[in-house]
């Protein structure tokens, strides 16, 4: 092999445990314990490499965000740090004058935050801009405000009938009101062009890479997406491992060869479906078994019928992918739990629920029952500080109940949901120890669903390892792949709290990350 390198002088978690050096080789973890005994399986020509008192982790695993999306939201009208309506108006503005002709889409507004709970109508959107379509996603992107012109895009598509019926919003006069909600966010975005460029994508990937992550799974992959990011993977031009979960309702338009992996040491691999089975807290669109607190003739929606979801996961399953579903509200999660149970035993990657964020007694009895691994956003404990206000006091104690369900066994996995949360995969280790945002924010504050550093850790890299049926990912044991990041830090609790800017170095398959300009080791993993 000739890549032999030999890391001591510092302490390296390996995910079970510590130990004082590590040694790689071909890409694969060949020991880790203690200096004198790893020294002594050092092959001849063995590079040495002091880390001087510093701590060494697996390399993080956000095991669901949405790449492309990601890519794109990097590039448009970012619309996270609005500050009022005023502010809203100005920034689109803005950018409608500096970028002439085309659809407008800005991404990350989060009415509850930004808007103190005032959602813009379409005359507001038409005031911004009213010979363009304009869309603007909700934070969670279950929700998009469009203007007049933009409700009229389609016009000519054949809408499925009655199914984007109840998800239009509308005036007291019966007309539209431009607020759209889940599938119809869907059919609006996905018929407005968005190119994305390769060098766009490569760019995200960097990013993630500089935080510390060396694998990311990108969620809700369409067909076209798939095309696109297969031809780059391929080029040998990921940074980092790439996993995919396809759009589940469109499991048939997928080519099969399409879904092999690419690159000698698992750069990129298909191991996936992920569908939908109710919305999102913000539009008050997640479905619960009690109305909302904040709005008592509402609890939430299912989001396409059982019959549909079924046929499309025994799709899926036939050809070797393994499910996941999104299921934020109590009643959802019942429902996510039932649909995935045929599958829950599944070899490979694990049957999975994405965010399981309310999870009450009930849910807790039906999740025990199937025990899928739970793929949750840490991030929205600080992100959804209005939740009290939405679901009551007595309610929320189950919001993101990480103790309850790491004590009841659950397999939790850590991620960011990104671009609709931010992607730093240190924000959620710290929402996960800490429960409360630095101003002392939270959706539920109860410190006893707090989790310790080692814990936190786990998720974002064992855990979701396990998930994505690959125990090699995450772990620093040997036989597990040489992904690790070498941080500024002595203790976990320091990097935690200090975040990001304590990875001084990120290390996939044996090979040192830097972003595309450097002088680079590397190719891709
Ligand atoms: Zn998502």
């Amino acid at each position: 092999m000739g890549d032999a390198r030999l890391w001591t002088g510092g302490r390296i978690f390996t995910g079970k445990r510590y130990a004082e050096a590590l040694l790689v080789d071909g890409g694969e973890v060949v020991a880790a314990g203690t200096e004198s005994a790893v020294r002594r399986m050092a092959p001849t020509g063995t590079e040495a490499i002091p880390l001087e008192g510093r701590l060494m982790l697996p390399g993080l695993i956000d095991a669901h965000l949405h790449l492309s999306d990601l890519a794109r939201f990097r590039s448009g009208l970012d619309l996270t740090e609005v500050r009022g309506p005023d502010d809203l108006e100005h920034r689109v503005r803005t950018w409608v004058e500096g970028h002439p002709g085309g659809s407008v889409v800005g991404r990350g507004l989060d009415v509850e935050r930004s808007l103190a709970g005032h959602w813009p109508t379409r005359s507001d959107l038409d005031r911004m801009t009213s010979d363009r379509p304009l869309v603007l996603v909700h934070s969670s992107g279950h929700a998009a405000i469009l203007n007049s012109v933009a409700l009229t895009i389609g016009e000519g598509d054949s809408r499925p009938p009655g199914e984007l019926e109840g998800r239009i919003g509308r005036a007291p006069d019966g007309r539209p009101n431009g607020i759209v909600y889940e599938e119809a966010v869907r059919w609006f975005t996905s018929r407005i062009p968005a190119r994305l460029e390769p060098d766009e994508l490569l760019r995200t990937l960097d990013l993630l890479a500089s935080f510390g992550l060396t694998s990311v799974a990108t969620m809700n992959v369409a067909p076209e997406e798939l095309v696109e990011l297969r031809s780059l993977a391929s080029d040998g031009r990921f940074p980092i491992r790439v996993r995919v979960y396809l759009r589940l309702l469109r499991i048939r338009e997928f080519r099969p060869a399409d879904l092999s992996p690419v690159g000698m040491d698992g750069s990129f691999a298909v191991v996936g479906t992920k569908g939908f089975t109710d919305g999102a807290f913000g539009p008050r669109t997640a479905w619960l078994s009690e109305p909302y607190t904040d709005m008592p003739d509402g609890s939430g929606l299912a989001v396409e019928s059982d019959d549909t979801l079924a046929d499309a996961l025994s799709a899926g399953h036939a050809l070797g992918l393994a499910p996941a579903l999104h299921a934020i509200g109590d009643r959802a999660v019942v429902r996510a739990a039932r649909l995935i149970r045929p599958y829950a035993r599944r070899q490979g990657a694990a049957a999975r629920i994405e965010h399981a964020a309310l999870t009450p007694p009930s849910a807790l009895v039906a999740l025990g029952d199937v025990r899928p691994a739970l793929v949750v956003q840490p991030g929205f404990v600080w992100s959804d500080s209005w939740l009290p206000q939405r679901l009551g006091a007595a309610r929320v104690r189950w919001a993101y109940a990480f103790r309850t369900l790491t004590d009841r066994g659950h397999l939790l996995v850590g991620s960011s949901d990104a671009p609709y949360d931010p992607p730093d995969p240190w924000r959620g280790l710290r929402a996960v120890v800490e429960r409360r945002d630095p101003l002392g924010r939270s959706a539920n504050p109860d410190p006893h669903e707090a989790l310790t550093y080692e814990e936190a850790t786990r998720m974002y890299g064992c855990n979701a390892g396990v998930a994505l049926g690959e125990s090699a990912l995450g772990s620093l044991e040997p036989g597990s792949r040489a992904d690790l990041i070498v941080l500024d830090t002595k203790t976990l609790g320091e990097a935690i709290r200090l975040g990001a800017r304590t990875v001084r170095e990120t290390w996939v398959g044996g090979r040192r990350f830097s972003a595309a300009g450097e002088a680079a080791s590397g190719r891709s993993p």
